[in-house]
């Protein structure tokens, strides 16, 4: 059984109960884990406290620090292979993907080891005489750190790394559907020699542990990724202390084509932004928006790919994509398809399950594209989060911008162009925490990434997924004090 990691041990839950996590492909057990309520959860709220009021992880020097987070990102590159097996078992990507995966976030905790020593503060000008003033960055504190089931390490990594480098202390909490490789690499947080009580590891519901971190006054941030209802949850909850917060949220990704394209790769990427992980992607483009002269042309191609598209185990090479996450969530992707055939659009290729006999107990869905949609349609607003692509036509450039920005999301979005002028111009205009021109999903450690409107507040990665982990503190200095003598 698989236990949690609370102030330095492994342990199961207080209650003794555990949950059995499940492969998406054939729905068989891969694991048992504790399944922690309440009473874990304050404990390893109690042992970060502890810890980070103890001060030795926070007055270590961040060259040290640092030292200890980059051992992290080589104990990652040397597992990467059985964490990659590890993630595919678990949430049915691809080996591919998983692999890239871990490489990415390696590169986060290298990332975030080498700036931990790099901010020594500022001294900034006094306008009163004889005085110095500096403005440092300290760490926050306790963090509580909520993950979501589609990237679960990757998600995690841009919380872990930023939060360590900058010397707070965390009780990390990875979706109860996918928990395996957050649990791996809490294991090579500690073979790393992170001090006991810095990193915690708590497993069971959000509506309980995940709840109970964001509520509870002992936690000074919350940083939480998921979906839209549980974001609103975890910051109504955060306002009991006003913790700070950091919500990475849903997406309805605009990838906007325009007749000037490069058509060969337009239509590669779109099939990409889309299908890549079955569409269980934050940033996937599910919304396309082709402009007129291009668009019957465009279609034709993306339906005759989508239709040879291989479904399969994520261990199988030749796969291309996995099954969906959950009976539920298929479900959930189903209901939309019925809801885009409601509404009117046309259903050109997929909308049902795939007949194969070795698909039939995985949660798998055909690649679904509507063709003919209109920007009020609920499967055009809505986060439908699976292999489901629909496409609007457009005929301007200012139409194009409109219609992107029509939406409560604002993560990201793309723009197709060989007209340089005219993608920045786009780009500029699109309110999405990040715009590609002529590629679509690159992040990397280095940009910051996080979403306008609904898709969230503040940013991960880049040094503005560091400084969400800070609290910038003024300390000002009289050089030659003396009495005022105001109240003489
Ligand atoms: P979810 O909101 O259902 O769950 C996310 C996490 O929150 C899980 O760990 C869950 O246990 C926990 N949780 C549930 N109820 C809670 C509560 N009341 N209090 C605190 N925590 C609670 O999301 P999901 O289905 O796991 O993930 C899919 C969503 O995540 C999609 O909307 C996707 O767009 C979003 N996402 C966003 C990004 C981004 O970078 N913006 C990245 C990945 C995923």
């Amino acid at each position: 059984m698989t236990k949690m990691y609370i102030n330095g041990q492994w342990v199961a839950a207080a209650s003794g109960c555990t949950r059995t996590i499940i492969n998406p492909f054939n729905q068989e057990s891969i694991a048992e884990v504790a399944e922690g309520n309440e009473t874990d959860t304050q404990l390893a709220i109690d042992a970060a406290r502890e810890a980070f009021d103890k001060g030795g992880w926070r007055h270590m020097p961040g060259s040290e620090r640092g030292k200890l987070v980059l051992k992290i990102a080589e104990l990652i590159e040397r597992d990467q292979q059985e964490l990659a097996e590890l993630e595919t078992l678990d949430t049915g990507k691809t080996m591919t993907e998983s692999l890239a995966d871990m490489a990415d976030i390696a590169e986060v905790f290298r990332y975030y080891g080498g700036l931990a020593d790099k901010d020594g503060g500022e001294v900034i000008e006094s306008p009163i005489p004889e005085s110095r003033s500096k403005v440092v960055r300290e760490p926050v504190g306790v963090c509580g750190q909520i993950t979501p089931w589609n990237y679960p390490l990757l998600q995690g990594s841009w919380k872990l790394a930023p939060a360590l480098a900058a010397g707070n202390t965390l009780i990390i909490k990875p979706s109860e559907i996918t928990p395996l490789t957050t649990i791996k690499v809490t294991e090579l947080i500690e073979e790393a020699g992170i001090p006991e009580g810095v990193v915690n590891l708590v497993l069971g519901s959000g509506a309980e542990t995940g709840q109970i971190l964001a509520e509870s006054h002992s936690v000074d941030l919350i940083s939480f990724t998921g979906g839209i209802e549980t974001g609103r949850k975890v910051m109504t909850a955060a306002a009991e202390n006003f913790k700070k917060i950091a919500l990475e949220l849903g997406g309805k990704n605009p990838n906007i084509v325009f007749a000037d394209a490069d058509f060969e790769t337009a239509v590669d990427q779109a099939m990409n932004a889309i299908f890549f992980h079955a569409g269980q992607v934050c940033s996937a483009g599910a919304r396309l928006l082709v402009q007129e002269e291009l668009y019957d042309d465009f279609v034709e191609a993306l339906v005759e790919r989508t239709r040879h598209i291989k479904l399969g185990s994520g261990f199988d090479d030749t796969t291309q994509s996995g099954p969906l996450i959950s009976k539920e969530h298929r479900e959930k992707v189903e209901r939309y398809i019925e809801v885009g055939v409601d509404e009117g659009a046309d259903l050109v290729v997929g909308g049902k399950r795939p007949q194969a006999e070795e698909l039939q107990s995985g949660f798998f869905l055909e690649p679904t594209i509507f063709t003919n949609c209109q920007p009020s349609m609920r499967i055009v607003q809505e986060e439908t989060f699976g292999p489901l692509l629909t496409v609007e036509r457009f005929n301007t450039e200012e139409e194009a911008v409109q219609t992107a920005n029509d939406s409560k999301y604002g993560l990201a979005g793309a723009v197709w162009t060989t007209d340089i002028r005219k993608a920045e111009r786009v780009a500029s205009e699109l309110r999405m925490g990040t715009v590609w021109i002529n590629d679509f999903h690159p992040y990397f450690a280095q940009a910051p990434w996080g979403g306008y409107k609904s898709s969230g507040i503040g940013r991960e990665l880049g040094k503005q997924g560091l400084e969400e982990y800070t609290e910038v503190k003024h300390v000002f200095e009289n050089t030659n004090p003396a009495p005022l003598n105001w109240f003489k």
